[in-house]
């Protein structure tokens, strides 16, 4: 029989890695994202009341609710660029609410990519420069760097594209450069907000397809934002908010 080590995360907070047999690893399935009770008011209003989830590695989940739900904050708060008022959340095995502002930057620069509704590419650079930020700030070699963005950005379909200012770019490519500027370090997590709420309905299921094209070749774990029905339908699970909690 065949024994491996194996990382587990048996409750919140706690991973651990155990040898097991091959058999097991279809059985015990590891929490890449783990959010408990996380609550977020912004004075008055309480927006999160208690939200808790565990999205496992690889998986596509998609989460929905109405416009001012409270979605994008719960976005925020797992990707660490927000804080909750209270709760706990874990990516990767590791706890990340509670790291200094430094570690924090650190942590997501290595392991979540973003895509939002709006790209956010630098309009003075070119394509594959605002896919190799990234890479620049993690530190990684110039030429691996470049030649990983090429790589990246020839399985995104714009090799034809990497030297084109964002405005020169159409809204589909402009956001497949994004995507490819959120996998340049290889994160295990992709958090999208509303990835293709700018996009017509044709290159928006493109782009929900891609996601899953990627989820096959990279095995990253995603957690997409949409109000679209039909795209949060295609994810392995659709999780709703609703009244500060998730319903279903
Ligand atoms: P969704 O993404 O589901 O549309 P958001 O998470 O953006 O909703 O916002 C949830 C609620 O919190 C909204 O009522 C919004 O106005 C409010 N909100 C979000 N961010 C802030 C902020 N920084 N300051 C005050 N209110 C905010
Ligand atoms: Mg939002």
């Amino acid at each position: 029989m065949q024994f491996r080590l194996s990382k587990v995360s048996l409750c919140p907070g706690i991973t651990k890695y155990f040898r097991t047999p091959d058999f097991y690893n279809f059985v015990v399935s590891f929490f890449m994202i783990v959010v408990r009770d996380i609550h977020k008011s912004f004075g008055e209003l309480n927006v999160l009341k208690g939200i808790s989830l565990e999205i496992r590695e690889a998986e596509i989940v998609s989460i929905v609710g109405a416009s001012g739900a409270g979605k994008s904050t719960l976005l925020h708060i797992m990707g660490t660029l927000d804080k909750a008022d209270s709760g706990f959340i874990e990516i990767d095995g590791a706890r990340v609410d509670g790291l200094s502002d430094k570690k924090i930057s650190e942590f997501r620069n290595k392991h979540i990519g973003f895509v939002f509704q709006f790209h956010h590419l630098l309009p003075e650079f070119t394509a594959i420069e605002n896919v190799c930020i990234p890479g620049f700030i993690k530190g990684g070699s110039r030429k691996e760097t470049v030649d990983k963005a090429k790589e990246l950005m020839d399985i995104l379909g714009l090799t034809p594209r990497l030297n084109h200012k964002p405005s020169e770019l159409s809204g589909g490519e402009q956001q497949r450069v994004a995507i490819a500027r959120a996998l340049i370090n290889d994160p295990g997590v992709i958090l999208a907000d509303e990835p293709s709420g700018n996009l017509d309905s044709n290159s928006a299921m493109e782009l929900h397809k891609l996601f899953f094209r990627l989820r096959e070749q990279f095995r990253q774990t995603y957690v997409i934002v949409t109000h679209n029905t039909e795209l949060a339908g295609m994810a392995d699970r659709k999780l709703t908010i609703r009244d500060g909690v998730i319903i279903n």
